[in-house]
C-alpha cells in the first residue's frame, strides 16, 4: 500500500497529473530557451548541466548495486541458516538486515544511548565550534521566545568579543510542532545598511525527560545535532552584503554540504572523550564501542545508497526526456530495467508520490543533489585528515573563508577550489559508503 500510494487507478492517482506537469514543465523551459527543465534548473546549480549530474550518479550506481548483491548473500545465508525456506524479497531487506546487522557487528542502540546526553552533545558542538570557527556561547535570558522550553545562546567571537550573532535551541516536541529537525534563520546576516547579524535556530523533537534527569538520545539523532548545527554554523559564520546571498542561501545541490561535514566531528575522540559522558558514571563512551559503532558505519549502504539513487535516476531522466507524453508507470518499469535495479529494493519515491520532484519545482530534477553535497563533504573533510587532524586550524580558516562566510556570494565550484585546492573526487565518498575494494 505504501509503495503504491498515488497509483492505483482511483480519484488519487497522479499519473495523468504527472505527464501534464512534465510537459508543462518542459514547454517552459523551451519558451525560456533550454533543451530540458533539467538543464534549465541545473543552471544555477554546482552540477550546472544535467551530464555532470548523471555522471557522478553512474559512477555510484554501479559499485553500489554490487554491495546490494553481496548484502542480499548475507541476508539469505542466514535466513537459510534459520530455516526460513524463503528468497529474500522487498519486504524481507529490513527485517533481515536488522539481523545481519546484530549477528555481524553486535550493535545495540541501547548501549550507546547512555552515553549520549542531549545537554552535554550541545556542549559538544559548542567546542567544536569553539575550535573551528573562534565562537564563544553565553546563554542569555533577555531575548523573546515563542515557548518557554526555547533557550538561547548569545555568540561571540573568542578573541575579539565581537557579537555574531544569536542561537536559539529549541528541542523539544509539543502538539503544533513540525516534526523533525531542523535549522531557520529568524534573521538573515547583511549590511545593505548597516551591519545586521544574524539569528538562527535548531530545531528538534525529542521527548522532554523528567525535570533533574539528562534527556538520552540515539547516535542517529545525535548525528543529525551536529548536522542541523552545520546549518546554524553556515548562518553565523555569513559575511556578505546582501541578505538573499547570506548564509545558506546557496544552490540546492550545495547547501547541504556545510551541514553534512559537521556530521563528522560527532565521532571525533575529542568530542567523545569530553562529552559523550555516560549519565550515571560521568565516565567517557569506551573505545571498543566506538570501534563498533564505526565499523558499522558501512552496513547496509548498498540498500540505502540503491533506494535513493533510483529515485535520483528517473527524477533526472524524466526531467530530460523532455516534452514527449510520457506514462509515468511505463517510464519507470523501463527505465529500472535499464539500470538493473535489484528486485530485493523498491525506489525511495517511486514517481506517482514523489513530493520532492512534484509536490513544487524544488527538487525537480535536483534529487541528485544530496549525494552531490554528500561527495563534496567525504572529500572535504579528507583535508582535515591529510592535514594534521579535525581540529586544523589552518584548515579550518579556509573552510570559514572560502564556504561558511561567502553565502551565495561566489561560485561554489570555485568556492570548493579555494578550500581543497582543487576539484572534488568521488573517491572518499566511495569510501565511506564502503564501496569499491575492500
Ligand atoms: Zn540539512
Amino acid at each position: 500500500m505504501f509503495i503504491n500510494r498515488g497509483d492505483n487507478g482511483d480519484e488519487h492517482d497522479n499519473n495523468a497529473a504527472i505527464t501534464q506537469i512534465l510537459q508543462l514543465r518542459a514547454e517552459r523551459a523551451k519558451l525560456l530557451g533550454y533543451k530540458t527543465h533539467a538543464h534549465w534548473r541545473l543552471e544555477n546549480a554546482m552540477a550546472k548541466t544535467p551530464e555532470r549530474a548523471m555522471e557522478l550518479m553512474e559512477a555510484v550506481w554501479k559499485p553500489a548495486v554490487a554491495r546490494v548483491h553481496e548484502e542480499v548473500r548475507d541476508m539469505q545465508a542466514l535466513a537459510d541458516k534459520e530455516g526460513a525456506k524463503l528468497t529474500i524479497e522487498p519486504w524481507d531487506y529490513r527485517y533481515y538486515m536488522e539481523k545481519v546487522r546484530k549477528a555481524k557487528y553486535d550493535l545495540d542502540q541501547n548501549e550507546v544511548k547512555p552515553y549520549l546526553q542531549l545537554d552535554k552533545l550541545r556542549e559538544g558542538i559548542f567546542w567544536v565550534a569553539g575550535e573551528l570557527f573562534n565562537f564563544n556561547f553565553t546563554q542569555v535570558t533577555n531575548v523573546p521566545v515563542a515557548h518557554p522550553d526555547i533557550r538561547v545562546w548569545e555568540v561571540t567571537d573568542k578573541t575579539t568579543k565581537r557579537h555574531i550573532g544569536l542561537w536559539y535551541f529549541d528541542p523539544y516536541a509539543r502538539p503544533g510542532k513540525r516534526s523533525g529537525a531542523w535549522m531557520n534563520a529568524y534573521r538573515s546576516q547583511e549590511r545593505v545598511n548597516g551591519e545586521v547579524t544574524t539569528i538562527v535556530s535548531n530545531n528538534a523533537n525529542f521527548i522532554k525527560g523528567k525535570p533533574g534527569e539528562p534527556l538520552l538520545i540515539s547516535w542517529d539523532d545525535a548525528s543529525t545535532m551536529f548536522h542541523e548545527f552545520g546549518h546554524a554554523l553556515h548562518g553565523l559564520n555569513s559575511n556578505v552584503t546582501y541578505p538573499t546571498l547570506a548564509g545558506t542561501a546557496v544552490a540546492r545541490d550545495y547547501v547541504e554540504f556545510p551541514s553534512q561535514l559537521m556530521e563528522h566531528w560527532l565521532s571525533t575522540p575529542e568530542v567523545l572523550q569530553r562529552f559523550a559522558l555516560h549519565y550515571q558514571t560521568g565516565k567517557p563512551i569506551p573505545q571498543t564501542l566506538v570501534d563498533r559503532i564505526n565499523r558499522s558505519s558501512t552496513f547496509n549502504q548498498g540498500f540505502a545508497t540503491v533506494e535513493y539513487l533510483s529515485a535520483a535516476l528517473v527524477d533526472m531522466k524524466l526531467h530530460l526526456a523532455g516534452d514527449q507524453k510520457i506514462d509515468p508507470d511505463q517510464f519507470e518499469r523501463d527505465t529500472l530495467k535499464e539500470l538493473g535495479m535489484p528486485k530485493e529494493i523498491v525506489m525511495r519515491h517511486r514517481t506517482p508520490h514523489f513530493l520532492h520532484v512534484f509536490g513544487s519545482d524544488g527538487y525537480s530534477a535536483g534529487y541528485y543533489s544530496y549525494l552531490w553535497s554528500d561527495v563534496l563533504t567525504a572529500d572535504a573533510f579528507g583535508a582535515f585528515v591529510e592535514g594534521k587532524g579535525p581540529y586544523d586550524k589552518a584548515v579550518a580558516e579556509r573552510l570559514r573563508k572560502n564556504i561558511f562566510s561567502v553565502g551565495n556570494t561566489i561560485d561554489p565550484a570555485e568556492a570548493y577550489r579555494g578550500f581543497r585546492g582543487r576539484d572534488p573526487k568521488v573517491d572518499a565518498l566511495m569510501k565511506k559508503r564502503g564501496f569499491g575494494p575492500s
